[in-house]
């Protein structure tokens, strides 16, 4: 079993940018960067699956989400971060020192004095019939992975946030048209989005539209909608969907163990202390409010400084 004063779980920009703190103060933190094959958890988080990013102070011509955080991996390692791309597969935080388990052995791999939980969050889904079925088969929560598969074609994106327009205008690249589908008459996208895509005439919109089903049997083929104001359902002609729907926190290795609000994110006090001596919370596995890739980043620091000065309170 390794021993290890930070175990850092998570690598998007809370993760390393916690690393590059906690590397900094010479604590060699061990950052579990999560799995390539898992939508969940995967290395570098939500930001690997985003395209420009225009607004992280720093880059005033845009870079992407992969750069970014290859730059933040780059910088985590140059202080002496040991980066582990594997998942953690249950983690121990009711006796100290924390035990993680990076395998099925019931022996942990891991145990660590102090804990920084950087998980994120995930894609939520609509929760339809059809959904499930035609995932991968037309249907995506990723438009920058799958935008290239839809050269052409007609294609709905469902939801009025700034992710629904921000993945309608990266696929006009590609498709003949987008309609985003939403089930209000005004959208909850930040203007400038709003009206980038209002600008765009590759761009339709299905007000107050209610998503029924996916339809399609090997593929998507439709989306049925009902007008949430006249009650009608109608079938909308497109044969790509994607999902862009909002986000729930990834607290599955802490859920039974540290306090969550109400709505599923841990609840973090003062900084970034949890209800656990020891654990600290960073990024969007702890906020619903913010879930800016510079605020995740913000709190990885907060958690890394409050993780140093505990462990140091603790004379570990
Ligand atoms: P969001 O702001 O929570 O928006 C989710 C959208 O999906 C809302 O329009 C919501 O409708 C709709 N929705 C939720 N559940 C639904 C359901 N079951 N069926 C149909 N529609 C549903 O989420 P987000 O767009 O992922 O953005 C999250 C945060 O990241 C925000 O703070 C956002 O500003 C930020 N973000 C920023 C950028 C950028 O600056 N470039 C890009 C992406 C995200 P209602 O409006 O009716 O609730």
């Amino acid at each position: 079993m390794t021993h290890t004063r930070v175990l850092i779980i998570g690598s998007g920009p809370a993760g390393l940018t916690a690393a590059i703190y906690t590397g900094r103060a010479q604590l060699k933190p061990l950052v579990i960067e999560g799995e390539p094959s898992s939508t969940t958890d995967q290395p570098g988080g939500q930001l690997m699956l985003t395209t420009d990013i225009e607004n992280f102070p720093g880059f005033p011509e845009a870079l992407t989400g992969p750069e970014l955080m290859a730059r933040m991996r780059e910088q985590a390692e140059r202080f002496g971060a040991e980066l582990r791309v594997t998942k953690v597969q249950r983690l121990d935080v009711t006796s100290r020192p924390f035990r993680a388990w990076l395998t099925d052995d019931d022996e942990p791999s891991v145990s660590a004095d102090a804990v920084i939980l950087a998980t994120g969050a995930q894609s939520l889904m609509m929760g339809v019939p059809g959904e499930e079925r035609l995932l991968s088969h037309g249907l995506s929560t990723c438009a920058t992975c799958d935008g290239f598969f839809f050269r052409g074609h007609d294609i709905a994106v469902v939801g009025g946030g700034d992710s629904a327009i921000e993945e309608a205008l990266f696929l006009t690249r590609f498709a003949s048209s987008v309609t985003i589908v939403h089930r209000r008459d005004s959208l909850r996208a930040s203007k400038i989005m709003q009206e980038r895509a209002f600008a765009n005439e590759k761009i339709r919109f299905a007000w107050n539209s209610q998503v029924q089903e996916v339809l399609g049997d090997d593929r998507v083929s439709g989306l049925r909608v009902r007008d949430t104001v006249s009650g009608d359902v109608r079938d909308l002609d497109v044969t790509g969907v994607f999902v862009a729907i909002g986000h729930v926190p990834n607290t599955v290795l802490v859920k039974d163990q540290a306090d969550l609000h109400d709505n599923g994110y841990v609840r973090t006090h003062v900084g970034s202390y949890t209800s656990i001596d020891g654990l600290f919370a960073a990024g969007d596995v702890q906020d619903h409010v913010y879930r800016q890739a510079i605020t995740s980043a913000g709190s990885g620091c907060i958690a890394a400084i409050d993780a140093e000065r505990w462990l140091e309170s603790q004379g570990l």
